[in-house]
């Protein structure tokens, strides 16, 4: 088998702006194989925040690559790559590989629901995008927040998107003084779900309330090892195959954090659809689908997937 891998750039239309600042363009490893004339492709996007760039990415890809020439199988991926984007990488070209080389058709829902995100801006800038997304037919708006201006902007949208579903990504940007007040103001907003207020590093803190709504782990969860600390810490894990380390354990995952009592978002990077689309098999299990990464790219790799009206369509 032969394989190589590459960073790509891809610009973004417009500025991601979150908690841990500003973004122009996505960043992103694709590893691709080839056997028999048969390619299969994958992609990862390396996370400052875990301490990856493309770089360190490509630099623990570079040997494994040459032992797949020698033979590395997918199922020894696990013991010879850390849970990150480089063995994700690594793990979605080999099942994209495997199933072209099978000749396996999709299967599974033709569309998927997905929340659009709304990144930080003014309270008024945010309204305003809540509106427009609502008038293409949104149902769930994922507001990126910071530490200031909090209820403001989720008052500003509520009140342009009265019928909509919230639910709020703070990134680890908020702390513990002021969380349980701030928790049932957003409760009365009828916010639906909260995302990582705190440091992964403070997540003690969320055991010493009860919450007026259900909180998801995303930066404190990565794979199943995580989940005995998170237990009535959290209601909800984000799953990223970024995280997990690729479908596998991403799937596994998904089902002890159900067996557990957790509930499943399915969640992703800044990516293309190639990303996307690897992700796929887990959409029915989860509870919010947060699969819009493509959405913030100028230009999408090809085939792209389509998105319309708060779903994503395969073709
Ligand atoms: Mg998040």
């Amino acid at each position: 088998m032969l394989a190589r891998c590459y960073i790509e750039r891809w610009p973004l239309r417009t500025a991601f702006v979150i908690s841990r600042g500003a973004r122009t363009e996505a960043e992103v490893v694709v590893v691709e194989v080839k056997l028999e004339g048969c390619v299969g492709i994958g992609e990862c996007t390396p996370y400052a925040r875990y301490g990856e760039s493309p770089d360190s990415v490509v630099r623990q890809l570079e040997p494994l690559l040459s032992e797949l020439a020698a033979g590395l199988k997918r199922s020894a991926l696990a013991s010879r790559l850390p849970a990150g984007p480089a063995r994700n990488a690594l793990d979605c070209a080999l099942a994209d590989w495997e199933a072209r080389y099978n000749g396996e058709t999709f299967y599974g829902p033709d569309s998927l629901p997905t929340v659009q995100t709304l990144v930080i801006d003014s309270p008024q800038a945010m309204a305003m995008a809540a509106s427009e997304a609502v008038a293409a037919g949104v149902g769930v708006l994922k507001l990126k927040l910071d530490d200031r201006h909090v209820l403001e902007r989720v008052a500003a949208v509520r009140a342009a998107a009265p019928g909509a579903q919230l639910v709020i990504d703070a990134n680890e940007a908020w702390c513990s003084d002021n969380l349980v007040a701030r928790c049932e103001r957003l409760a009365e907003l009828e916010v639906a779900m909260l995302e990582q207020p705190l440091p992964a590093g403070d997540d003690d803190f969320l055991a010493t309330f009860t919450h007026p709504l259900p909180i998801c782990a995303d930066e404190s969860c990565h794979t199943r090892t995580d989940l005995p600390r998170l237990k009535g810490r959290y209601e909800m894990i984000n799953v990223k195959l970024d995280k997990t380390g690729g479908i596998g354990e991403a799937e596994a995952l998904a089902e002890e954090a159900v067996r557990q009592g957790f509930e499943v978002m399915l969640g992703c990077m800044l990516c293309t659809s190639r990303a996307i689309r690897a992700a796929w098999p887990l959409g029915p299990r989860a509870r919010y689908l947060d699969l819009d990464g493509p959405t913030w790219l100028a230009k999408d790799a090809e085939p792209p997937l389509r998105f319309t009206a708060g779903r994503v369509f395969w073709s």
